[in-house]
Protein backbone atom coordinates (compact mmCIF):
# COMPACT_ATOMS: atom_id res chain seq x y z
CA UNK A 1 0.00 0.00 0.00
CA UNK A 2 1.04 3.43 -0.83
CA UNK A 3 1.55 6.28 1.25
CA UNK A 4 -0.31 8.23 -0.57
CA UNK A 5 -3.56 7.01 1.21
CA UNK A 6 -4.69 9.45 3.73
CA UNK A 7 -6.76 7.41 5.86
CA UNK A 8 -4.46 5.35 7.42
CA UNK A 9 -7.16 4.02 9.99
CA UNK A 10 -6.17 0.78 11.58
CA UNK A 11 -7.92 -2.40 10.28
CA UNK A 12 -9.64 -0.53 7.16
CA UNK A 13 -8.96 -2.20 3.52
CA UNK A 14 -8.18 0.42 1.15
CA UNK A 15 -10.25 -1.32 -1.24
CA UNK A 16 -13.90 -2.05 -0.68
CA UNK A 17 -16.79 0.43 0.27
CA UNK A 18 -16.56 1.31 4.16
CA UNK A 19 -20.16 1.43 4.36
CA UNK A 20 -20.40 -2.39 3.30
CA UNK A 21 -21.81 -4.60 6.42
CA UNK A 22 -19.76 -8.12 6.77
CA UNK A 23 -22.65 -10.10 5.27
CA UNK A 24 -22.44 -8.38 1.55
CA UNK A 25 -18.83 -7.82 1.41
CA UNK A 26 -17.62 -7.72 -1.84
CA UNK A 27 -14.11 -7.05 -2.74
CA UNK A 28 -15.01 -4.64 -5.20
CA UNK A 29 -16.92 -1.68 -4.34
CA UNK A 30 -18.64 -1.56 -7.66
CA UNK A 31 -19.94 -5.15 -6.82
CA UNK A 32 -21.94 -3.77 -3.61
CA UNK A 33 -22.86 -0.79 -6.22
CA UNK A 34 -24.07 -3.21 -8.71
CA UNK A 35 -26.55 -5.09 -5.93
CA UNK A 36 -28.13 -1.64 -5.25
CA UNK A 37 -28.93 -1.15 -8.63
CA UNK A 38 -30.19 -4.47 -9.83
CA UNK A 39 -32.28 -4.50 -6.43
CA UNK A 40 -33.85 -0.55 -8.09
CA UNK A 41 -34.44 -2.68 -11.08
CA UNK A 42 -36.41 -5.32 -9.95
CA UNK A 43 -38.59 -3.07 -7.90
CA UNK A 44 -39.08 -0.89 -10.65
CA UNK A 45 -40.30 -3.78 -12.52
CA UNK A 46 -42.27 -5.61 -10.20
CA UNK A 47 -44.04 -2.14 -10.03
CA UNK A 48 -44.70 -1.40 -13.08
CA UNK A 49 -45.31 -5.33 -14.44
CA UNK A 50 -48.20 -6.46 -13.06
CA UNK A 51 -48.47 -9.48 -15.72
CA UNK A 52 -47.06 -12.04 -13.92
CA UNK A 53 -47.21 -14.25 -16.80
CA UNK A 54 -44.20 -12.24 -18.70
CA UNK A 55 -41.01 -13.50 -18.08
CA UNK A 56 -38.52 -10.65 -16.41
CA UNK A 57 -35.42 -11.66 -18.52
CA UNK A 58 -37.02 -10.54 -21.71
CA UNK A 59 -38.68 -7.21 -21.22
CA UNK A 60 -35.71 -6.52 -18.61
CA UNK A 61 -34.89 -2.88 -19.10
CA UNK A 62 -31.78 -1.42 -20.08
CA UNK A 63 -29.99 0.03 -17.04
CA UNK A 64 -28.62 3.81 -17.56
CA UNK A 65 -25.56 5.41 -15.14
CA UNK A 66 -25.88 8.40 -15.63
CA UNK A 67 -22.63 11.19 -15.27
CA UNK A 68 -22.54 14.97 -15.74
CA UNK A 69 -20.23 17.86 -15.49
CA UNK A 70 -20.80 21.59 -16.56
CA UNK A 71 -18.81 22.86 -19.51
CA UNK A 72 -17.37 25.67 -17.84
CA UNK A 73 -13.59 25.29 -18.56
CA UNK A 74 -10.47 23.17 -18.18
CA UNK A 75 -11.67 19.77 -17.45
CA UNK A 76 -8.93 18.25 -15.64
CA UNK A 77 -8.28 14.42 -13.93
CA UNK A 78 -10.60 15.18 -11.51
CA UNK A 79 -13.65 15.34 -13.62
CA UNK A 80 -12.34 12.02 -14.76
CA UNK A 81 -14.08 10.16 -11.04
CA UNK A 82 -17.21 11.13 -13.04
CA UNK A 83 -16.40 8.68 -15.86
CA UNK A 84 -14.77 5.85 -14.38
CA UNK A 85 -16.70 5.52 -11.32
CA UNK A 86 -19.47 5.05 -13.23
CA UNK A 87 -17.48 2.51 -15.60
CA UNK A 88 -17.00 0.18 -13.27
CA UNK A 89 -20.09 -0.27 -12.28
CA UNK A 90 -21.26 -0.39 -15.51
CA UNK A 91 -19.23 -3.26 -16.50
CA UNK A 92 -19.94 -5.22 -13.40
CA UNK A 93 -23.83 -5.34 -14.49
CA UNK A 94 -22.61 -6.38 -17.83
CA UNK A 95 -20.66 -9.07 -16.59
CA UNK A 96 -23.89 -9.90 -14.87
CA UNK A 97 -25.63 -10.44 -17.49
CA UNK A 98 -27.24 -6.56 -18.22
CA UNK A 99 -27.55 -4.14 -20.65
CA UNK A 100 -25.97 -0.66 -19.74
CA UNK A 101 -25.87 2.53 -21.24
CA UNK A 102 -23.32 5.08 -19.73
CA UNK A 103 -24.70 8.28 -20.93
CA UNK A 104 -23.05 11.65 -19.96
CA UNK A 105 -24.84 15.24 -19.64
CA UNK A 106 -23.21 18.38 -20.11
CA UNK A 107 -24.84 20.92 -18.88
CA UNK A 108 -24.50 23.15 -21.37
CA UNK A 109 -27.06 25.76 -21.53
CA UNK A 110 -26.00 26.45 -18.33
CA UNK A 111 -25.03 30.63 -18.64
CA UNK A 112 -21.25 31.75 -18.20
CA UNK A 113 -20.95 33.52 -15.18
CA UNK A 114 -17.55 34.68 -14.85
CA UNK A 115 -14.40 34.54 -17.18
CA UNK A 116 -12.01 31.43 -16.35
CA UNK A 117 -8.66 32.78 -15.87
CA UNK A 118 -7.21 29.49 -17.85
CA UNK A 119 -8.63 27.47 -20.73
CA UNK A 120 -7.20 24.73 -22.58
CA UNK A 121 -6.86 23.53 -26.19
CA UNK A 122 -7.94 20.33 -27.90
CA UNK A 123 -4.46 19.23 -27.65
CA UNK A 124 -5.03 19.85 -23.39
CA UNK A 125 -2.20 22.90 -23.50
CA UNK A 126 -3.25 25.67 -20.94
CA UNK A 127 -4.20 29.03 -22.44
CA UNK A 128 -4.48 32.07 -20.37
CA UNK A 129 -7.65 33.92 -20.90
CA UNK A 130 -5.74 37.18 -22.06
CA UNK A 131 -4.18 34.89 -24.59
CA UNK A 132 -7.80 34.47 -26.21
CA UNK A 133 -10.41 36.74 -27.25
CA UNK A 134 -11.26 37.64 -23.84
CA UNK A 135 -13.60 40.53 -24.63
CA UNK A 136 -15.49 38.92 -26.60
CA UNK A 137 -16.37 35.79 -24.12
CA UNK A 138 -16.74 39.10 -21.62
CA UNK A 139 -19.71 40.01 -24.22
CA UNK A 140 -21.24 36.36 -23.56
CA UNK A 141 -21.40 36.24 -20.11
CA UNK A 142 -25.02 35.31 -19.21
CA UNK A 143 -25.10 33.25 -21.93
CA UNK A 144 -25.51 29.54 -22.67
CA UNK A 145 -21.91 27.93 -23.43
CA UNK A 146 -24.05 26.48 -26.04
CA UNK A 147 -24.80 30.03 -27.58
CA UNK A 148 -20.74 31.42 -27.19
CA UNK A 149 -18.67 31.19 -29.63
CA UNK A 150 -15.78 28.48 -29.24
CA UNK A 151 -12.73 30.70 -28.17
CA UNK A 152 -10.47 28.28 -30.18
CA UNK A 153 -12.36 28.75 -33.06
CA UNK A 154 -12.40 25.06 -33.66
CA UNK A 155 -16.04 23.78 -32.66
CA UNK A 156 -19.21 24.64 -32.68
CA UNK A 157 -19.45 26.85 -29.67
CA UNK A 158 -17.62 27.29 -26.40
CA UNK A 159 -19.80 24.34 -24.53
CA UNK A 160 -18.77 21.99 -27.85
CA UNK A 161 -15.51 22.55 -27.23
CA UNK A 162 -15.18 21.62 -23.64
CA UNK A 163 -17.57 18.71 -24.09
CA UNK A 164 -15.30 17.56 -26.68
CA UNK A 165 -12.66 17.30 -24.66
CA UNK A 166 -14.05 15.33 -22.19
CA UNK A 167 -15.15 13.06 -24.85
CA UNK A 168 -11.44 12.46 -25.59
CA UNK A 169 -11.00 12.16 -21.79
CA UNK A 170 -13.11 9.52 -22.12
CA UNK A 171 -11.67 7.47 -25.06
CA UNK A 172 -7.95 7.92 -23.72
CA UNK A 173 -9.56 5.45 -20.70
CA UNK A 174 -10.84 3.37 -23.20
CA UNK A 175 -14.81 4.06 -21.60
CA UNK A 176 -17.59 4.25 -24.30
CA UNK A 177 -19.84 7.08 -22.88
CA UNK A 178 -22.71 8.73 -24.87
CA UNK A 179 -22.56 12.49 -24.30
CA UNK A 180 -25.96 14.06 -23.74
CA UNK A 181 -26.26 17.61 -24.41
CA UNK A 182 -29.21 19.15 -22.06
CA UNK A 183 -29.49 22.52 -24.63
CA UNK A 184 -30.13 19.32 -26.98
CA UNK A 185 -32.52 17.92 -24.92
CA UNK A 186 -34.19 21.33 -24.23
CA UNK A 187 -34.16 21.64 -28.19
CA UNK A 188 -35.55 18.71 -29.31
CA UNK A 189 -38.36 18.40 -26.89
CA UNK A 190 -37.32 15.85 -24.94
CA UNK A 191 -37.45 17.76 -22.08
CA UNK A 192 -41.02 19.35 -22.79
CA UNK A 193 -43.20 16.98 -20.36
CA UNK A 194 -40.87 17.91 -17.61
CA UNK A 195 -40.61 21.25 -17.96
CA UNK A 196 -44.20 21.41 -18.25
CA UNK A 197 -45.19 19.48 -15.35
CA UNK A 198 -42.60 21.82 -13.08
CA UNK A 199 -44.19 24.65 -14.60
CA UNK A 200 -47.66 23.20 -13.61
CA UNK A 201 -46.70 22.15 -10.15
CA UNK A 202 -44.77 25.79 -9.58
CA UNK A 203 -46.40 26.08 -6.28
CA UNK A 204 -45.28 22.70 -4.86
CA UNK A 205 -41.74 23.31 -6.66
CA UNK A 206 -41.41 26.72 -4.64
CA UNK A 207 -42.45 25.10 -1.50
CA UNK A 208 -39.43 22.34 -1.82
CA UNK A 209 -37.25 24.68 -3.17
CA UNK A 210 -37.39 26.86 -0.17
CA UNK A 211 -36.15 24.25 2.15
CA UNK A 212 -32.83 24.49 0.12
CA UNK A 213 -32.91 27.77 -0.99
CA UNK A 214 -32.87 31.46 0.20
CA UNK A 215 -34.57 34.19 -1.78
CA UNK A 216 -37.66 31.52 -3.33
CA UNK A 217 -40.13 34.14 -3.18
CA UNK A 218 -43.95 33.72 -4.21
CA UNK A 219 -43.11 34.93 -7.65
CA UNK A 220 -40.77 32.09 -8.27
CA UNK A 221 -41.10 29.98 -11.60
CA UNK A 222 -38.79 27.06 -12.06
CA UNK A 223 -38.05 28.20 -15.48
CA UNK A 224 -34.82 31.04 -16.89
CA UNK A 225 -35.44 31.86 -20.03
CA UNK A 226 -33.09 32.77 -22.65
CA UNK A 227 -33.83 36.46 -23.65
CA UNK A 228 -34.95 36.67 -27.28
CA UNK A 229 -32.87 40.46 -27.41
CA UNK A 230 -29.80 39.75 -25.54
CA UNK A 231 -29.23 36.67 -25.11
CA UNK A 232 -29.26 36.11 -22.10
CA UNK A 233 -30.54 33.83 -19.43
CA UNK A 234 -32.69 35.74 -17.30
CA UNK A 235 -34.79 34.57 -13.67
CA UNK A 236 -37.87 37.20 -13.76
CA UNK A 237 -40.76 35.23 -15.26
CA UNK A 238 -43.82 37.90 -15.17
CA UNK A 239 -46.41 34.96 -16.63
CA UNK A 240 -46.89 31.56 -17.57
CA UNK A 241 -49.54 30.26 -20.29
CA UNK A 242 -49.71 26.75 -19.57
CA UNK A 243 -51.99 25.71 -22.55
CA UNK A 244 -51.70 28.37 -25.42
CA UNK A 245 -53.38 27.54 -28.60
CA UNK A 246 -54.05 23.77 -29.46
CA UNK A 247 -50.77 22.18 -30.43
CA UNK A 248 -48.22 24.60 -29.10
CA UNK A 249 -46.01 24.84 -26.58
CA UNK A 250 -46.48 26.50 -23.51
CA UNK A 251 -44.70 29.58 -22.85
CA UNK A 252 -43.30 31.75 -20.64
CA UNK A 253 -43.59 36.02 -20.04
CA UNK A 254 -40.11 37.63 -18.57
CA UNK A 255 -38.20 40.76 -18.12
CA UNK A 256 -34.57 40.50 -18.95
CA UNK A 257 -33.02 41.61 -15.34
CA UNK A 258 -29.82 41.66 -14.37
CA UNK A 259 -28.02 38.39 -13.03
CA UNK A 260 -26.33 37.61 -9.75
CA UNK A 261 -23.31 36.20 -10.78
CA UNK A 262 -21.68 35.46 -6.93
CA UNK A 263 -19.34 38.81 -6.56
CA UNK A 264 -20.78 40.72 -9.54
CA UNK A 265 -23.61 41.17 -11.42
CA UNK A 266 -24.69 40.63 -14.65
CA UNK A 267 -26.63 43.33 -16.17
CA UNK A 268 -29.89 42.30 -18.20
CA UNK A 269 -31.22 44.78 -20.96
CA UNK A 270 -34.58 45.54 -19.85
CA UNK A 271 -36.20 43.63 -22.68
CA UNK A 272 -39.74 41.85 -21.79
CA UNK A 273 -40.94 39.16 -24.29
CA UNK A 274 -42.07 35.44 -24.53
CA UNK A 275 -40.24 32.58 -24.32
CA UNK A 276 -41.22 28.68 -25.34
CA UNK A 277 -40.28 25.83 -22.90
CA UNK A 278 -37.72 24.92 -25.36
CA UNK A 279 -36.16 28.69 -25.35
CA UNK A 280 -34.96 28.64 -22.25
CA UNK A 281 -33.64 26.21 -19.07
CA UNK A 282 -35.12 24.64 -15.55
CA UNK A 283 -32.77 25.75 -12.60
CA UNK A 284 -30.03 23.50 -12.05
CA UNK A 285 -32.26 21.86 -8.47
CA UNK A 286 -35.11 21.14 -11.24
CA UNK A 287 -32.79 20.33 -14.28
CA UNK A 288 -30.51 17.24 -12.52
CA UNK A 289 -33.97 15.77 -12.09
CA UNK A 290 -35.10 16.37 -14.63
CA UNK A 291 -32.50 14.30 -16.53
CA UNK A 292 -33.40 11.33 -14.59
CA UNK A 293 -36.49 11.43 -15.51
CA UNK A 294 -36.36 11.48 -19.05
CA UNK A 295 -32.33 9.62 -19.47
CA UNK A 296 -34.26 6.95 -17.22
CA UNK A 297 -31.17 6.85 -14.62
CA UNK A 298 -30.63 4.52 -12.76
CA UNK A 299 -27.51 5.29 -10.90
CA UNK A 300 -24.99 8.24 -10.74
CA UNK A 301 -21.68 8.86 -8.99
CA UNK A 302 -21.33 12.43 -7.70
CA UNK A 303 -18.46 14.36 -5.40
CA UNK A 304 -18.60 15.33 -2.24
CA UNK A 305 -19.59 18.87 -2.74
CA UNK A 306 -23.11 17.49 -4.71
CA UNK A 307 -23.80 15.00 -1.55
CA UNK A 308 -24.08 18.30 0.82
CA UNK A 309 -25.87 20.45 -1.57
CA UNK A 310 -27.56 19.55 -4.82
CA UNK A 311 -28.62 15.68 -4.27
CA UNK A 312 -31.15 16.16 -0.86
CA UNK A 313 -33.35 18.60 -2.66
CA UNK A 314 -32.51 16.58 -6.35
CA UNK A 315 -34.11 13.65 -4.68
CA UNK A 316 -36.59 15.66 -2.89
CA UNK A 317 -37.39 17.38 -6.35
CA UNK A 318 -37.90 14.53 -7.75
CA UNK A 319 -40.51 12.42 -5.91
CA UNK A 320 -42.37 15.52 -4.55
CA UNK A 321 -42.53 17.73 -7.15
CA UNK A 322 -41.81 15.59 -10.75
CA UNK A 323 -42.59 12.26 -9.39
CA UNK A 324 -39.44 10.65 -10.32
CA UNK A 325 -38.03 7.83 -8.70
CA UNK A 326 -34.09 9.21 -8.12
CA UNK A 327 -31.14 6.83 -9.32
CA UNK A 328 -28.94 5.09 -6.58
CA UNK A 329 -26.47 7.96 -5.65
CA UNK A 330 -22.74 7.57 -4.76
CA UNK A 331 -21.07 10.05 -3.57
CA UNK A 332 -16.97 10.02 -3.79
CA UNK A 333 -14.08 11.75 -2.13
CA UNK A 334 -12.23 14.21 -4.01
CA UNK A 335 -8.67 13.62 -4.40
CA UNK A 336 -6.11 16.51 -4.24
CA UNK A 337 -3.22 16.74 -6.68
CA UNK A 338 0.28 17.02 -5.13
CA UNK A 339 -1.29 17.35 -1.49
CA UNK A 340 -3.29 20.43 -3.07
CA UNK A 341 -7.23 20.79 -4.06
CA UNK A 342 -7.57 21.62 -7.59
CA UNK A 343 -7.81 24.56 -9.03
CA UNK A 344 -7.20 25.77 -12.71
CA UNK A 345 -7.28 29.60 -11.66
CA UNK A 346 -3.90 28.64 -9.73
CA UNK A 347 -2.62 26.28 -11.72
CA UNK A 348 -2.82 23.28 -9.82
CA UNK A 349 -4.29 21.44 -12.70
CA UNK A 350 -3.57 18.41 -14.74
CA UNK A 351 -6.11 16.61 -17.80
CA UNK A 352 -6.02 13.75 -18.47
CA UNK A 353 -4.33 13.84 -21.90
CA UNK A 354 -0.66 15.04 -19.66
CA UNK A 355 -1.42 12.16 -16.81
CA UNK A 356 -1.38 9.35 -19.90
CA UNK A 357 2.16 11.07 -21.10
CA UNK A 358 3.67 9.69 -17.47
CA UNK A 359 1.75 6.49 -17.18
CA UNK A 360 -0.07 3.80 -19.23
CA UNK A 361 -3.86 4.36 -19.32
CA UNK A 362 -4.66 1.02 -17.11
CA UNK A 363 -2.13 2.32 -14.33
CA UNK A 364 -4.98 5.69 -14.14
CA UNK A 365 -7.80 3.29 -14.83
CA UNK A 366 -6.32 0.95 -11.71
CA UNK A 367 -6.43 4.67 -9.57
CA UNK A 368 -9.93 4.96 -10.04
CA UNK A 369 -10.87 1.42 -9.06
CA UNK A 370 -9.87 2.03 -5.45
CA UNK A 371 -11.98 2.63 -2.83
CA UNK A 372 -14.43 6.28 -3.53
CA UNK A 373 -15.10 7.04 -0.29
CA UNK A 374 -11.38 7.57 0.93
CA UNK A 375 -9.81 10.93 0.22
CA UNK A 376 -6.64 10.45 -1.51
CA UNK A 377 -3.47 12.43 -3.19
CA UNK A 378 -2.90 12.27 -6.74
CA UNK A 379 1.11 13.22 -6.67
CA UNK A 380 3.02 13.84 -9.70
CA UNK A 381 5.98 13.70 -7.80
CA UNK A 382 5.42 10.63 -6.44
CA UNK A 383 4.18 9.46 -9.48
CA UNK A 384 6.44 6.03 -8.99
CA UNK A 385 4.57 5.05 -5.80
CA UNK A 386 1.55 4.84 -8.19
CA UNK A 387 3.25 2.65 -10.81
CA UNK A 388 4.71 0.62 -8.28
CA UNK A 389 1.41 -0.08 -6.47
CA UNK A 390 -0.12 -0.91 -9.44
CA UNK A 391 3.03 -3.10 -10.87
CA UNK A 392 2.40 -5.09 -7.69
CA UNK A 393 -1.57 -5.14 -8.09
CA UNK A 394 -0.72 -6.46 -11.90
CA UNK A 395 1.68 -9.33 -10.19
CA UNK A 396 -0.77 -10.06 -7.79
CA UNK A 397 -3.18 -11.51 -9.88
CA UNK A 398 -0.95 -13.28 -11.79
CA UNK A 399 0.36 -15.24 -8.95
CA UNK A 400 3.43 -13.66 -8.49
CA UNK A 401 3.42 -12.06 -4.90
CA UNK A 402 3.44 -14.53 -2.59
CA UNK A 403 3.77 -12.27 0.30
CA UNK A 404 0.19 -10.54 -0.56
CA UNK A 405 -2.54 -10.26 2.13
CA UNK A 406 -6.15 -12.05 1.36
CA UNK A 407 -7.28 -8.12 0.43
CA UNK A 408 -4.97 -7.75 -1.85
CA UNK A 409 -5.29 -10.79 -3.25
CA UNK A 410 -8.98 -10.92 -3.58
CA UNK A 411 -9.11 -7.37 -5.32
CA UNK A 412 -6.49 -8.22 -8.01
CA UNK A 413 -8.40 -11.25 -8.76
CA UNK A 414 -11.70 -9.12 -9.02
CA UNK A 415 -10.73 -6.07 -10.76
CA UNK A 416 -7.58 -6.38 -12.60
CA UNK A 417 -9.23 -7.95 -15.49
CA UNK A 418 -11.78 -5.17 -15.98
CA UNK A 419 -8.67 -2.51 -15.08
CA UNK A 420 -6.67 -4.03 -18.20
CA UNK A 421 -8.59 -5.11 -21.54
CA UNK A 422 -6.52 -8.27 -22.38
CA UNK A 423 -4.35 -10.01 -19.51
CA UNK A 424 -1.26 -10.78 -20.68
CA UNK A 425 1.08 -12.80 -18.19
CA UNK A 426 4.08 -12.35 -20.34
CA UNK A 427 3.48 -8.62 -20.13
CA UNK A 428 6.71 -6.85 -19.12
CA UNK A 429 6.85 -4.06 -16.07
CA UNK A 430 9.99 -1.99 -15.86
CA UNK A 431 10.13 -0.46 -12.30
CA UNK A 432 8.99 3.19 -12.83
CA UNK A 433 12.30 4.77 -11.45
CA UNK A 434 14.17 2.25 -13.71
CA UNK A 435 12.73 3.07 -16.57
CA UNK A 436 13.78 7.03 -15.51
CA UNK A 437 17.23 5.75 -15.20
CA UNK A 438 16.92 4.25 -19.00
CA UNK A 439 15.48 7.90 -19.83
CA UNK A 440 18.59 9.37 -18.93
CA UNK A 441 20.05 8.14 -22.17
CA UNK A 442 18.67 8.81 -25.93
CA UNK A 443 19.61 5.60 -27.56
CA UNK A 444 16.79 2.95 -28.00
CA UNK A 445 19.11 0.45 -28.30
CA UNK A 446 20.89 0.93 -25.48
CA UNK A 447 17.79 1.38 -23.67
CA UNK A 448 16.87 -2.03 -24.55
CA UNK A 449 20.18 -3.94 -24.25
CA UNK A 450 20.18 -2.15 -20.38
CA UNK A 451 17.27 -3.46 -19.65
CA UNK A 452 18.21 -7.13 -21.02
CA UNK A 453 21.69 -6.40 -19.11
CA UNK A 454 19.73 -5.55 -15.72
CA UNK A 455 17.22 -9.04 -16.27
CA UNK A 456 14.42 -6.92 -16.68
CA UNK A 457 13.76 -8.72 -20.01
CA UNK A 458 14.13 -12.24 -20.52
CA UNK A 459 15.54 -13.62 -23.79
CA UNK A 460 12.29 -15.80 -24.76
CA UNK A 461 10.19 -12.24 -24.03
CA UNK A 462 7.40 -11.19 -26.96
CA UNK A 463 8.27 -8.76 -29.26
CA UNK A 464 5.03 -6.75 -28.09
CA UNK A 465 5.83 -7.08 -24.09
CA UNK A 466 9.22 -5.60 -25.22
CA UNK A 467 7.99 -3.00 -26.90
CA UNK A 468 5.44 -2.22 -24.17
CA UNK A 469 7.71 -2.60 -21.96
CA UNK A 470 10.62 0.30 -23.39
CA UNK A 471 7.72 2.61 -23.74
CA UNK A 472 7.35 2.89 -20.43
CA UNK A 473 10.69 5.04 -20.39
CA UNK A 474 9.07 7.75 -22.64
CA UNK A 475 7.10 8.25 -19.90
CA UNK A 476 9.10 7.88 -17.31
CA UNK A 477 11.38 10.49 -19.35
CA UNK A 478 8.86 13.03 -19.44
CA UNK A 479 7.71 12.26 -15.69
CA UNK A 480 11.29 13.83 -14.93
CA UNK A 481 11.19 16.45 -17.26
CA UNK A 482 7.65 17.78 -15.77
CA UNK A 483 8.91 17.18 -12.24
CA UNK A 484 12.51 18.35 -12.65
CA UNK A 485 12.98 15.43 -10.31
CA UNK A 486 16.69 13.54 -10.01
CA UNK A 487 16.37 11.73 -13.51
CA UNK A 488 16.02 14.90 -15.13
CA UNK A 489 20.14 14.51 -16.53
CA UNK A 490 21.53 13.06 -19.50
CA UNK A 491 23.75 9.99 -18.17
CA UNK A 492 26.39 10.36 -20.52
CA UNK A 493 26.88 6.19 -21.11
CA UNK A 494 28.43 5.54 -24.37
CA UNK A 495 31.90 7.23 -23.65
CA UNK A 496 33.31 9.11 -20.65
CA UNK A 497 33.90 12.40 -19.99
CA UNK A 498 36.87 14.96 -20.60
CA UNK A 499 37.92 15.10 -16.98
CA UNK A 500 41.32 16.00 -14.85
CA UNK A 501 41.70 14.31 -11.71
CA UNK A 502 44.08 14.31 -9.07
CA UNK A 503 45.32 11.79 -7.24
CA UNK A 504 43.54 11.60 -3.87
CA UNK A 505 40.58 12.12 -6.09
CA UNK A 506 40.64 9.17 -7.80
CA UNK A 507 41.62 7.28 -4.42
CA UNK A 508 38.31 8.24 -3.33
CA UNK A 509 36.66 7.34 -6.57
CA UNK A 510 38.47 3.90 -6.58
CA UNK A 511 36.97 3.70 -2.63
CA UNK A 512 33.94 4.81 -3.63
CA UNK A 513 33.46 1.87 -6.28
CA UNK A 514 34.71 -0.64 -4.25
CA UNK A 515 31.84 0.04 -1.71
CA UNK A 516 29.30 0.39 -4.15
CA UNK A 517 30.50 -2.67 -5.89
CA UNK A 518 29.80 -4.77 -2.14
CA UNK A 519 26.38 -3.76 -2.77
CA UNK A 520 24.49 -0.61 -0.13
CA UNK A 521 21.62 1.35 -0.09
CA UNK A 522 21.17 4.87 -0.96
CA UNK A 523 21.69 6.02 2.32
CA UNK A 524 24.89 3.97 3.02
CA UNK A 525 26.10 4.97 -0.48
CA UNK A 526 25.59 8.70 0.34
CA UNK A 527 27.16 9.08 3.35
CA UNK A 528 30.01 6.66 2.30
CA UNK A 529 30.64 9.78 -0.53
CA UNK A 530 30.97 11.76 2.39
CA UNK A 531 33.40 9.39 4.66
CA UNK A 532 35.68 8.47 1.49
CA UNK A 533 36.16 12.55 0.58
CA UNK A 534 37.57 13.16 3.88
CA UNK A 535 39.67 9.85 4.60
CA UNK A 536 41.15 11.32 1.43
CA UNK A 537 41.38 14.49 2.06
CA UNK A 538 39.68 15.86 -0.56
CA UNK A 539 37.17 18.90 -0.05
CA UNK A 540 33.47 17.70 -0.45
CA UNK A 541 32.43 19.87 -3.35
CA UNK A 542 35.09 18.99 -5.56
CA UNK A 543 34.45 15.02 -4.82
CA UNK A 544 30.57 15.81 -5.55
CA UNK A 545 31.65 17.55 -8.86
CA UNK A 546 34.04 15.05 -9.89
CA UNK A 547 30.68 12.51 -10.02
CA UNK A 548 28.83 15.20 -11.76
CA UNK A 549 31.18 15.25 -14.46
CA UNK A 550 32.03 11.50 -14.92
CA UNK A 551 27.77 10.98 -14.73
CA UNK A 552 26.95 14.13 -16.62
CA UNK A 553 29.73 16.22 -17.94
CA UNK A 554 28.24 18.80 -15.82
CA UNK A 555 28.73 20.61 -12.39
CA UNK A 556 25.91 19.93 -11.17
CA UNK A 557 23.51 17.32 -10.66
CA UNK A 558 21.02 15.16 -8.41
CA UNK A 559 21.90 13.99 -4.66
CA UNK A 560 24.19 11.64 -5.61
CA UNK A 561 24.39 9.24 -3.52
CA UNK A 562 20.80 7.89 -3.75
CA UNK A 563 21.06 8.51 -7.68
CA UNK A 564 23.92 5.97 -7.74
CA UNK A 565 21.95 3.40 -6.07
CA UNK A 566 19.36 3.17 -9.11
CA UNK A 567 21.60 2.85 -11.65
CA UNK A 568 22.81 -0.27 -13.26
CA UNK A 569 25.53 -1.28 -10.29
CA UNK A 570 28.18 -2.45 -13.28
CA UNK A 571 28.12 0.40 -15.39
CA UNK A 572 28.17 2.93 -11.52
CA UNK A 573 31.26 1.02 -10.75
CA UNK A 574 33.19 0.49 -14.17
CA UNK A 575 32.62 4.54 -14.45
CA UNK A 576 34.11 4.97 -11.21
CA UNK A 577 37.20 3.00 -12.06
CA UNK A 578 36.99 5.52 -15.04
CA UNK A 579 37.01 1.76 -17.02
CA UNK A 580 34.29 2.74 -19.27
ZN1 LIG B 1 -12.84 24.00 -29.98
ZN1 LIG C 1 -32.02 40.73 -22.58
Amino acid sequence: MSEDELDTEEGRSPYTLQQDDDETRHAFWADTVADQVEARVADQQSGSNSDSNSDPDEDAPEIVIKGGISPSGVPHLGNVNEILRGYFVAEVLRERGHEVRQVFTADDRDPLRKLPRTLCDLDGDLVDLGDVDAGALGRNLGHPYTDIPDPFGCCDSYGDHFSTIIQDSADAVDVPIEMVSTTELYADGTFDDVTRHALANRDRARDVLSEYQDKVDEEYIPFNPICEECGKITETVTGVTLEPEEGDLPTVDYRCTDMDAGDRTIDGCGHEGTATIREGKMPWRFEWPGQWGVLDVDFEPFGKDHAEGSWPSGDDVARNVLDIEPPVPMVYEWFTLDGEPFSSSEGNVILVSDVLELLEPEVLRYFFAKDPSRARDFSIERLDQLVDEFDRFEATYFGEVEEATEDEQDFADRVYPLVVEDPREERIRLPYTFAAVLGMTDDPDLREEIARREGHIPDDAPDWAVEQALARVERARNWARRTENEFDYELKRTEIPDHEFDAETEDALAELADFIEAGHDPEEIQGEIYETAKRNDVDIGEFFGAGYRLFFDEEQGPKLGPFLAKVDQEFVVARLRRER
